[in-house]
C-alpha cells in the first residue's frame, strides 16, 4: 500500500463513491484538488453545499427546483392539461432538451419493481392521482424507462386511469428496450413523443 497522507486518502474515499468514479480518477482529482493553485477545491465545496441547500422537489410535480412551485408548473406558456410522467429529473432535463413538448412533468422519483421490492406506494403515485383529482387534464403521456420496470409502471397506471376520460399514450418506440431516456438522443426522443400512441 502506498502511503498517502490521511486528509488526502479521505478525500480519495469520498470521491471514489460518486457514481462513474473509480479509484483512480479519484486519486487523479484529489491530487489536483490539492494542488490547484487557483484554489478551485473552496469554490466547488461552496457550491455543492450551495446546490444541496437551494436544491428542492417541486410540490407539484416533484422535479428538482430552487422554488416551489417550479417554473415549469407556473409557466403560462406551458399546456396546463397534458401531463409528462417520467421516472426521475434526468428524464425531464432530456424531454426539455428536445424543445418539443410543452407540456406539464410528473417525476414518479422510480419505477415499480417487485424484485427490488419497489411496490406503487414507494412512487410518487398518489400525489398524481390527487393531482388528478385536484386540476383539469385531458392527456397523460406515459414517458417511463424502456425496461420491465418502466413498462410495468406504465402499465399499472394505465389500468388505474382507465375509465377517467383521460387521454393514456405511451412514448413511441425508437428509444432502445432497456435502455434510460436520459441517454436517448434529442432526435429520437423528439419522435418518440411525436408518435406517441394511444393506450386506452
Ligand atoms: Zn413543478
Amino acid at each position: 500500500m502506498v502511503y498517502l497522507p490521511q486528509p488526502l486518502n479521505l478525500l480519495i474515499d469520498e470521491l471514489a463513491k460518486l457514481p462513474g468514479v473509480g479509484r483512480k480518477t479519484a486519486q487523479r482529482l484529489a491530487f489536483y484538488l490539492v494542488n490547484d493553485k487557483e484554489n478551485r477545491a473552496e469554490a466547488l465545496a461552496k457550491s455543492i453545499i450551495y446546490a444541496k441547500e437551494k436544491i428542492i422537489f417541486c410540490s407539484v410535480c416533484f422535479n428538482m427546483t430552487d422554488s416551489d412551485p417550479c417554473p415549469i408548473c407556473t409557466s403560462a406558456k406551458r399546456d396546463q392539461k397534458t401531463l409528462c410522467v417520467v421516472e426521475s429529473p434526468k428524464d425531464v432535463i432530456a424531454i426539455e432538451k428536445t424543445r418539443e413538448y410543452h407540456g406539464l412533468y410528473h417525476v414518479l422519483h422510480g419505477a415499480i419493481s417487485p424484485m427490488d421490492g419497489v411496490g406503487p406506494e414507494d412512487i410518487k403515485l398518489k400525489e398524481l392521482i390527487v393531482r388528478l383529482q385536484q386540476h383539469d387534464v385531458n392527456e397523460i403521456i406515459l414517458a417511463t424507462n424502456p425496461t420491465i420496470e418502466g413498462e410495468a409502471t406504465a402499465m399499472y397506471i394505465s389500468k388505474l386511469l382507465k375509465g377517467t376520460g383521460i387521454i393514456i399514450t405511451r412514448l413511441a418506440h425508437g428509444i432502445p428496450v432497456g435502455g434510460d431516456l436520459e441517454f436517448a438522443d434529442e432526435v429520437t426522443l423528439m419522435k418518440a413523443i411525436e408518435g406517441r400512441r394511444r393506450l386506452d
